[in-house]
């Protein structure tokens, strides 16, 4: 597999929720992707120009690493709709 650079994964929020039937509603009726227990909401981050990184040398290493988590897999983490690695 190999990163198709569409940036789609700097273009939302990604982070773990405990899957409660509480939250399941509260996502669902603010119409929040949350999908084995990881919540997705739209946003741009503000170093993204024209589908470019405008930090690449010295981003993050979450961006870094992304999708890959610490262990070096891809299993635990929502990946954008698109991405090459769903
Ligand atoms: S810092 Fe760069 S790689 Fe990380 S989310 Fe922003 S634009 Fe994307
Ligand atoms: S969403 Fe996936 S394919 Fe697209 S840039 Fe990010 S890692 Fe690469």
């Amino acid at each position: 597999m190999k990163c198709k650079q569409c940036s789609s994964c700097c273009k939302e929020v990604r982070f773990p929720v405990p899957e409660t039937p509480i939250s399941i509603e509260y996502f669902k009726a603010r119409g929040i992707k949350f999908e084995n227990s990881w919540v997705s909401i739209p946003h741009e981050c503000k170093q993204l120009k024209d589908n470019k990184c405008m930090i690449h040398k010295t981003k993050p290493f979450v961006c870094l690493k992304f999708p890959f988590n610490m262990k070096g897999d891809v299993e635990s983490i929502l990946l954008p709709e698109g991405c090459a690695y769903r």
